[in-house]
């Protein structure tokens, strides 16, 4: 016997628990399915976000952080401790519980907003009388039916082939996020966000931490000036990055992981160390979907196929999140999931993936929207360039951290603000005053008109609009 539902969601990370909670807003009788499980086997909704991405690693950078502050900063404000130790199983066993207040907030959310939970893996069975059978196999086998279905199945870590992961010596993400003693040495490989996350998270702990980077630029798809100021930083805090590596043979045994590369010179070079962390990109993931099933169109990267509008190749069926084209952030799934229950309801959902912030919550943190100054410069565009750093700021240096800066980028005629690139303190909170002001589709002179709070940090984010005409008051 199965269940009918409007709305079928296949997938409880950020864009799929989303998409259902909107989707039961507008009325819609909805089921959601998610295979995740805690460490009881119990559910564990919020996908790769809440499990072992965004959520556990900002609680680790954090509590890193306390640990670095009270190591190397306390003292300056007159602060003396005695020898500051790191509980590292403590540290984790915090990070778990934020987690699971996470998993049980959405399945909190789920009985408010009338959303069935069901826990197990959804597959597409056929194409039944007015919409989809989905069936889901777990504990308690169902069969469902959706008039509509999203899939929202996310995405899996990217492994080095011939080197898969054994969450042992060579470690995926969520490997990464349950080491259980800090390493005397740990290598990277793969400089994007993950890679610098996780490599502060157990340099700050006293790791020695190497990264080997393919590329031959530091964070090509940043703002070159931002990367440079951010690598500046990070060269001072002892994260060594080598850049435009080739990695060889890796070989793991009972002394850890032994990496063979050649550097950037053509020298061959071997980084023996204790963990390997290997951060070099994610892949779509449709493993258990069936989606042959019901003849659901995949590209060449495994990743579903949509249009503009996260429809996918069959009638009824929608795509959001990781499993499709774009940027892989848990706000920009979200914002298609919301999008997608809207337009399922005939009205108009809309993701502007202009306007899409990015952040690195390393320190500096780095945030960004918009185009950078090389995109500019590729697209023939004519633009005004305005700086202020953060030494120059009153309260970044109440509270001792003057590194990076504000960067705004706006069109040389019309003065609308293209992008916007911090560097610094709180980057990843600055940035939704860029992001609301593009969205507004605002010129600097706005930004540099509205009056901020003083002492804030904002306050330099009106000082980069200011320079954007050369007219900044306090530098
Ligand atoms: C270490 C790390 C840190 C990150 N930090 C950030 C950050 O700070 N900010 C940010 O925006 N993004 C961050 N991300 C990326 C972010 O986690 C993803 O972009 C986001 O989770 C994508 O959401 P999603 O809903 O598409 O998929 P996911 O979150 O991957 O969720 C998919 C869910 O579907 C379930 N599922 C899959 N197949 C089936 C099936 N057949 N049946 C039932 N269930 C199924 C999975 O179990 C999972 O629960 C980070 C990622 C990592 C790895």
């Amino acid at each position: 016997m199965s269940q009918a539902f409007d709305v079928v969601v296949i997938g409880a990370g950020p864009g799929g628990y989303i998409a259902a909670i909107r989707a039961a807003q507008l009325g819609f009788k909805v089921a959601c399915i998610d295979e995740w499980k805690n460490a009881a086997g119990g559910p564990a909704p919020g996908g790769t976000c809440t499990n072992v991405g965004c959520i556990p690693s900002k609680a680790l950078l954090q509590s890193s952080e306390h640990f670095e502050h009270a190591n190397h900063h306390f003292a300056d404000h007159g602060i003396s401790t005695g020898k500051v130790t790191m509980d590292v199983a403590k540290m984790v066993g915090r990070k778990d519980t934020v987690v699971k207040q996470n998993n049980d907030g959405i399945l909190y959310l789920f009985k408010k907003n009338k959303v069935t939970f069901f826990h197990g893996r959804g597959s597409f069975v056929k194409a039944a009388d007015g919409g989809y059978e989905v069936q889901v196999s777990g504990d308690k086998p169902e069969t469902l039916v959706g008039k509509q279905v999203i899939v929202a199945t996310g995405s899996n870590a990217r492994a080095l082939p011939g080197t898969p992961f054994d969450e042992e010596n060579v470690l995926s993400n969520d490997g990464a996020l349950r080491i259980g003693a800090v390493p005397k040495k740990l290598a990277l490989i793969g400089s994007g966000v993950i890679g610098l996350e996780m490599g502060s998270v157990w340099r700050r702990l006293g790791a020695d931490v190497t990264i080997l980077e393919g590329l031959p630029t530091f964070l090509g798809a940043v703002d070159e000036q931002i990367a440079k100021e951010a690598k500046k930083a990070f060269d001072k805090q002892g994260l060594k990055i080598e850049l435009g590596v080739t990695v060889g043979e890796i070989k793991t045994g009972k002394k850890g992981v032994s990496v063979a590369y050649t550097n950037a010179k053509g020298e061959a070079q071997t980084l023996d160390a204790d963990k390997l962390i290997v951060s070099i990109g994610r892949v779509p993931n449709t493993i258990g979907l069936n989606a042959e099933a019901v003849g659901l169109a995949l590209d060449e990267r495994g990743a579903i196929v949509v249009d503009a509008e996260c429809r996918t190749n069959l009638p009824g069926v929608w795509a959001v999140g990781d499993v499709v084209r774009g940027p892989m952030l848990a706000h920009k799934a979200e914002e298609e999931g919301v999008a997608v229950a809207e337009r399922m309801a005939g009205q108009h959902g809309h993701v502007n993936f202009n306007t899409i912030p990015w952040v690195i919550y390393t320190s500096p943190e780095i945030a960004w929207v918009g185009r950078t100054e090389q995109q500019l410069k590729a697209d023939g565009v004519a633009y005004k360039a305005g700086t202020f750093p953060f030494l120059a700021n009153g309260r970044a240096r109440a509270l001792g951290d003057t590194t990076g800066m504000v960067k705004f980028l706006a069109d040389a005629t019309t003065d609308e603000i293209l992008g916007v690139h911090i560097v610094g303190p709180m980057a990843s909170e600055l940035i939704a005053e860029a992001v609301v002001a593009m969205e507004f589709k605002a010129s600097a002179e706005d930004i540099a008109r509205i009056c901020h709070a003083h002492p804030s940090l904002s306050e330099a984010t009106k000082e980069a609009a200011l320079a954007v005409d050369k007219r900044t008051l306090n530098f």
